[in-house]
């Protein structure tokens, strides 16, 4: 599952890597688009020495709009906004410039946009969703269902919204609801060992205890729930977020914190909830160490993960998925931390393998420290676990209820 995601990177990575705009694919005379709806060429001009295509030709193909306006021109694709600057080789996309070998320009008022933003930017943005094949000139619709990693919670259609049902409409809930829970390790890899938990038990056991809990709390409240596991098995790091699609709106990871023998390391204690980013402190890195650990359970090796990685990190950067990953984290961590007999240390970035294949938000909470006998005992205790298992679903209900005013009054905020 290692070489999956290191192929699928690949696949959407340009020639000569991820530095976008160093190097023009080859220019084919006409390219073939193919999506569900059939396929269809498109021929590809070289009016201003770069291959480019016409926005209205490729609108009756793609899901593509084009204004132009005031020396820009504003291309919606699959509902993403690019802005093209008219004869310059950048464009923008949110708040990022992308650079491009030749710009959008327009030609007996025909706008044409460069062949290289739908060749690398858009399978890179759309993630999965689309893919080209600068051999074969075709330009694919990968599925139907498009992944949008970019845009996931803002971009939700209203109209596409399901109807809650009734249990979940009882619970104040007005759309309804699919969670993907992740109680971590299994099988063959424990997790930490559980120095302060009650004898035998090990972190994937308390993982799976409080999953179990939270998955009953959630459907309690009308919301679906789907585990990544519901027994001591093992899951590949990279398949446990790839659960969460079409309908998942977000995805938690479950895990026991510990700490390695030094002085006075039975004293840290306390619940601390991460979602992804680049790994900012030494303690963040310690935590990201230890959980990736896994990968070393799993056929193959770590090594194709790294490259793969550093390629997703910084694609996330500064889009949508990072804020809203970063206010469900928020919210879990402010319920939990409220029950929790341990520190609030708060919410935080970092680089974990599980969260890096999601595309909805993702967040990984640390429950306490099994290094310490305050939070081991209450972590062993089924009150302990069902009082983080409540408050955790206090955390994403709250989430979930506030992403429902954003989708359902199109606010964007
Ligand atoms: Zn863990």
């Amino acid at each position: 599952m290692i070489e999956l995601l290191a192929l699928a990177v690949l696949a959407v990575t340009p020639p000569g890597g991820p530095a976008a705009g160093a190097v023009a694919p080859a220019a084919p005379a006409m390219i073939v688009v193919a999506t569900a709806r059939g396929e269809s060429a498109v021929p590809v001009a070289t009016h201003q020495g770069h291959p480019a295509l016409s926005a209205a030709r490729l609108a009756e193909v793609l899901p593509l709009s084009a204004v132009v306006n005031d020396g820009w021109a504003v291309v919606g694709f699959a509902d993403q906004p690019f802005r093209f600057l008219l004869g310059a080789p950048v464009l923008l996309h949110h708040n990022r410039i992308l650079p491009l070998v030749g710009g959008a320009y327009l030609e007996r008022d025909t706008l044409y946009v460069p062949l290289q933003w739908l060749a690398e930017h858009v399978p890179r943005l759309f993630h999965e969703g689309y893919r080209y094949d600068p051999l074969a000139g075709r330009f694919e619709e990968a599925r139907l269902a498009t992944v949008m990693t970019g845009a996931v919670a803002v971009a939700v259609d209203p109209a596409a919204a399901r109807p809650p049902s009734d249990l979940a409409r009882r619970n104040g809930f007005r759309m309804q609801h699919q969670v993907v829970l992740d109680p971590g390790h299994g099988g063959v890899d424990n997790g930490n060992p559980g120095r302060y938990l009650a004898s035998g038990v090990k972190e994937k056991h308390v993982t799976l205890a409080i999953g179990r809990l939270l998955e009953a709390e959630l459907e309690r409240r009308g919301v679906d729930v789907i585990m990544t596991r519901t027994r001591d098995t093992l899951i590949d790091l990279s398949d446990r977020a790839r659960m969460c699609h079409h309908n998942c709106d977000l995805f938690v990871s479950i895990h026991v914190n510990s700490l390695r023998p030094r002085r006075g390391y039975e004293q840290v204690n306390g619940v601390e909830t991460y979602f992804l980013g680049e790994a900012l402190t030494a303690e963040a890195r310690r935590v990201a160490d230890m959980e990736n650990e896994a990968l070393r359970y799993e056929t193959g090796g770590g090594d194709q993960m790294d490259g793969a990685l550093e390629f997703i990190f910084k694609d996330l950067h500064t889009n949508e998925f990072l804020r809203e990953s970063a206010l469900l984290a928020e919210s879990v961590q402010r319920a939990t931390a409220a029950v929790h007999p341990g520190e609030d240390r708060g919410v935080a970035q970092n680089r974990f393998v599980v969260l890096a294949t999601a595309t909805r938000p993702a967040i990984l909470l640390e429950v306490g420290f099994a290094t310490n006998r305050r939070d081991g005992a209450y972590l062993s205790s089924t009150e302990g676990q069902r009082a983080i298992a409540r408050a955790a679903a206090d955390g994403i209900e709250a989430y979930l209820k506030r992403y429902e005013g954003k989708v359902l009054t199109g606010t964007g905020q």
